[in-house]
């Protein structure tokens, strides 16, 4: 097993904005890292330079402490695990698993050692002599990373493995990967432009926009500290609420009403002009089911609510504003880029199953605003 570090990388191809620009990037032995971003971000051209698929333009990549860049991709020792697991259908799951060992021409005695072995820890044993069309979905991912671990390569690279699957095996493939690489401990590098994958599978997660990296994280931490409004509209479904607000006094005007802020956020969006809040939508509660001691530490709005779906063990309502068109200019942007419907200048809220909010009705809405975040809509800089 070996670390990967990225130094300095880009990759252009021909003159137009380099596809991947300037990427530093630690992978540690047997981590799990995930590349995640929208389409053309430059994940798979990041994972193909990895691999050596795809020369390197500028920078260093360096595998296990060595540098890579002038190696094959057959002497960088990784194994790649693509969308279709590219298994030979005409071949047992035994000669599907052994055929990196019989292209090495390893003795027949070890061949059967090693695939034996990995059949056992991959659960294979008792399909060893069936063909790739007489298995499941689940069992042919396992069936390519079986030949992936005969080869005791240094590092697993997934490319979307999981996208041409329905959203059921998805899932499970997706619990099926991490048991494993858990299991294993093999460092791994895993392109995808799920958020879903991404937060589940992942130690940590790398956003890429545009060649370039925004955030290197655990999912938690991008979750509750994305440093830009890219992340924070990236990571989250349904997506974080932008609203648009101006400092007031210690709190922040929105079009739902004044958000009382604590010192560290007041501090930090003082002096400052037009402002773009974060709001996820579980930060919402009805507030007529928030306890009175609770109830001081955040804010209360009164909002009429368009439209709500009851999800049984939750429900969302929406609820319309108004916004300046500087504010729903930028939203429409960010929308476009994320590939997302739904930053629109309505706010999503996530409350309570139980709660008796009406749609066509006013309601009162409780808001932790302990947990917000306040954004320049310039730059997209997370201030607090
Ligand atoms: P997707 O999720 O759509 O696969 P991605 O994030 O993996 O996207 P890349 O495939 O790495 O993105 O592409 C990054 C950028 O480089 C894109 O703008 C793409 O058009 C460009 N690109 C990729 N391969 C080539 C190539 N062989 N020649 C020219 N441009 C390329």
């Amino acid at each position: 097993m070996a670390s990967i570090e990225m130094r300095n990388i880009v990759k252009q191809y021909g003159d137009g904005f380099p596809a991947v620009n300037d990427v530093s990037l630690d992978i540690a032995d047997g981590e799990f890292m995930i590349l995640v971003g929208p389409s053309g971000c430059g994940k798979s051209t990041l994972l193909r330079m990895i691999v050596g698929l795809e020369d390197i333009t500028s920078g260093d990549m360096i595998i296990g402490g060595k540098r890579v860049n002038d190696l094959a991709p057959r002497d960088r020792n990784l194994s790649m695990v693509f969308q279709n697991y590219a298994l030979y259908p005409h071949m047992t799951v035994y000669e599907n698993i052994a055929f990196p060992l019989r292209l090495s021409k390893t003795p027949d005695e070890e061949v059967r050692r090693r695939v034996t072995e990995a059949a056992e820890v991959l659960e294979l044993k008792d399909h060893l002599e069936r063909k790739p069309a007489n298995l499941s979905g689940g069992q042919r991912q396992r069936v390519a990373m079986g030949r992936a671990i005969v080869r005791q390569a240094e590092a697993f690279l997934f490319d979307e493995p999981l996208s041409n699957l329905d959203a059921k095996l998805r899932g499970q493939m997706r619990t099926e990967i991490a048991r494993l690489q858990r299991r294993l401990g093999i460092t791994t590098v895993y392109v995808t432009h799920d958020q879903t994958e991404a937060m589940t599978l992942g130690d940590r997660v790398c956003v890429l926009r545009k060649g370039k990296i925004q955030q290197v994280a655990s999912p938690r931490e991008l979750y509750e500290q994305p440093v830009n409004l890219f992340v924070a509209g990236f990571i989250g479904s349904p997506p974080m609420n932008f609203l648009p607000a101006t400092p007031e006094g210690n709190g922040l005007r929105t079009p739902f009403g004044t958000i009382q802020l604590d010192e560290r956020r007041a501090a930090a969006v003082r002096g400052r002009d037009l402002l773009l809040v974060g709001i996820r939508p579980e930060y919402f509660e009805d507030a007529s089911l928030v306890d009175e001691a609770k109830r001081p530490l955040g804010s209360l709005f009164r909002a009429r609510v368009d439209v709500t779906e009851w999800l049984g063990d939750s429900q969302f309502a929406y609820i319309p504003y108004e916004a300046p068109e500087a504010v729903t200019a930028q939203l429409r942007d960010l929308s476009r880029e994320l590939d997302s419907e739904e930053l629109r200048t309505q706010a999503i809220v996530s409350i309570d199953s139980t709660s008796r909010i009406r749609e066509g009705r006013e309601a009162e809405f409780w808001l932790d605003s302990r947990k917000v975040h306040v954004f320049d809509p310039t730059s997209g800089e997370n201030l607090t």
